[in-house]
């Protein structure tokens, strides 16, 4: 039965140390798994963060050249079907109704059947056609030369379109062919492209109209404009650096960028930093789950090893019943088939059976004790009583069946009067006796054992000394526990239920006292119950004025 029950038992424990083995490779296995995926992570947001600020400076450049296109079309488109020279009038109303800070100036070129070219500048500080108007002739000779020469073949080009000519970079002419009826190519309308007015007003005002629709609090950005050479021409915010990444700008001002820095951290340092959090966030809840899993392991091994000191103690108490009820059943059995007649044997069988059934009161006390106290119902009844009188009581109870065992048990009392405390009699002397009963059981060859009464500071203190097989100072601590017994085959060899220090340390705390034990292995044990003393008549001389100890006899 114990053998089926430690297999038992065991197989269970391996269950145990295989789930707990199972839930660490689990975790290490999920933290392993949150880690690859945190990295890729990491990749893909500082990607897509790039990806992001890319995109919305591509549609900032787009959105300017738009808008300045959008603008100068209005202006160069003539309201009339058929444009020609006559209609200078409605021309010049036109160009001072749409007019627009983007141009310098505007013009109208007419190209006659002679091959010849009429030039009209619209001059905006006149707001009129100004016939003085020093024009270059040289910017505006070569823009205009391929559209007499379309103009001369009848050659039809898209209509309507914006053209843009950058050849000379200082002198940025934007224009649009002006059709008769059959599409062919009559004159055409331009504009000398004001480079401050773009630089200073109108990318400025497409950036700040634009820049709040970028990203978060958390994400801000500065926007850039650059020259070919990287001449910083306009910037979002005073303090810039260089730029992350940035874009040409497209149809008009082609050489010029767009650029972007980020004012914060970079998209590789905020995915950086979002992946330590993260992964800090994933170890601490990993670590918090480990830790509450290794909690209820430890509570089920706790539960098993309670259940196996339990089905321990059944099978003790059996066999602490069973032997002084079989003594008790053959002397019993000797005196009713009348084996023995003699008076002195009589008796001496009398006092054989009535120490059997004082070993078996004691025993089924002790259980009875101990289920009051863990249901709680143990009661105490606490009145002033010297310890000497409990210390005598307790003696009385163990005499005959430790000097049936040869046992001599000295009796020291250390104070020249004895201490007056607050004790329950009849549960300190259990507690004494369950001390000295252990004395008797655990010492073996050696057959002394000595009562110390004596005095501690503010305590009154027993102590119960034996000189038997003592306890591993691993053991110190836990043999206090239920149903605890120490691991040595020595302990195995004597019969025990593990519960009478947990009913000793249940009636010192009851006393607002405390027991301690010191023992070694091979030496012996000295277990000292402390109890506040309350009336002043415990000796305080030091210990050489005081008198020699009385000793029984
Ligand atoms: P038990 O019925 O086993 O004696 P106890 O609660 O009285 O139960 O004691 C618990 C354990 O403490 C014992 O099993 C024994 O291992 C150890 N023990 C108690 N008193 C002594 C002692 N005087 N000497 C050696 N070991 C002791």
């Amino acid at each position: 039965m114990r053998l089926l029950s430690g297999q038992f038992d065991s197989s269970k424990r391996r269950i145990l140390v295989f789930s707990a083995i199972s839930v660490v490779v689990l975790l290490a296995g999920l933290l392993a798994l949150q880690y690859f995926s945190l990295v890729k992570l990491q990749k893909t947001s500082r990607d897509a963060q790039k990806l992001t600020r890319l995109l919305f400076l591509q549609t900032v450049a787009a959105k300017t050249s738009d808008e300045y296109l959008h603008r100068a079309q209005q202006l160069l488109t003539l309201p009339m079907p058929e444009p020609s020279a006559k209609d200078v009038n409605q021309i010049e109303t036109h160009f001072r109704e749409q007019y627009w800070k983007g141009a310098e100036f505007v013009f109208v070129a007419f190209f006659t059947h002679k091959k010849e070219t009429q030039i009209l500048i619209f001059d905006p500080a006149q707001n009129s056609f100004n016939p003085h108007f020093e024009w270059p002739v040289h910017v505006l000779e070569p823009v205009l030369a391929p559209w007499q020469l379309l103009s001369a073949n009848g050659i039809s080009p898209d209509r309507g379109k914006v053209r843009v000519n950058e050849v000379n970079a200082e002198h940025r002419i934007l224009l649009v062919p002006i059709l008769d009826k059959s599409s062919r190519v009559t004159g055409v309308t331009g504009m000398l492209a004001d480079i401050g007015f773009f630089r200073n007003e109108f990318v400025p005002s497409i950036v700040r109209a634009y820049l709040p629709k970028y990203g978060s609090a958390q994400d801000k950005i500065t926007l850039t404009l650059r020259s070919p050479f990287n001449q910083l021409l306009f910037s979002s915010d005073p303090t810039s650096r260089d730029d992350e990444t940035s874009v040409p700008l497209p149809q008009v001002f082609t050489d010029w960028r767009l650029g972007l820095q980020g004012q914060g951290l970079s998209p590789e340092q905020s995915a950086g930093r979002n992946f330590v959090l993260n992964f800090s966030l994933a170890l601490m809840m990993l670590v918090l789950l480990g830790g509450a899993v290794g909690l209820m392991l430890r509570g089920a091994m706790k539960e098993m090893k309670l259940s196996q000191m339990k089905s321990d103690f059944i099978s003790n108490v059996s066999h602490e019943l069973r032997t002084p009820l079989s003594s008790i059943r053959v002397f019993a059995e000797f005196l009713r088939l009348g084996w023995i007649d003699e008076p002195a044997r009589i008796r001496e069988t009398g006092g054989r059976i009535e120490a059997e059934s004082q070993r078996l009161t004691q025993l089924i006390d002790n259980i009875l004790d101990f289920s009051r106290i863990e249901s709680g119902r143990k009661e105490y009844r606490f009145e002033k009583t010297s310890l000497d009188t409990v210390v005598q009581n307790a003696l009385k109870i163990v005499e005959a069946p430790s000097q049936r065992a040869n046992f001599k048990i000295d009796y020291e009392n250390l104070t020249l009067n004895s201490p007056q405390c607050v004790i329950d009699r009849d549960a300190m002397t259990r507690a004494l006796v369950n001390l000295i009963d252990n004395a008797v059981k655990y010492s073996r060859t050696s057959k002394n054992i000595v009562i110390k009464v004596d005095q501690n500071g503010d305590f009154a203190t027993v102590s119960v000394i034996d000189h038997g097989i003592g306890i591993p100072l691993s053991d110190q601590q836990r043999i206090f526990e239920k149903f605890y017994r120490a691991g040595s085959s020595l302990v195995h060899d004597v019969k025990g239920t593990g519960l009478g220090l947990t009913i000793v340390k249940h009636i010192v705390d009851a006393h607002h006292g405390r027991i301690t034990v010191d023992s070694k292995p091979g030496a012996g044990s000295t277990f000292t119950v402390f109890l506040p003393w309350n009336n002043g008549s415990v000796d305080r001389r030091p210990e050489e004025d005081r008198p020699t100890p009385s000793k029984p006899s």
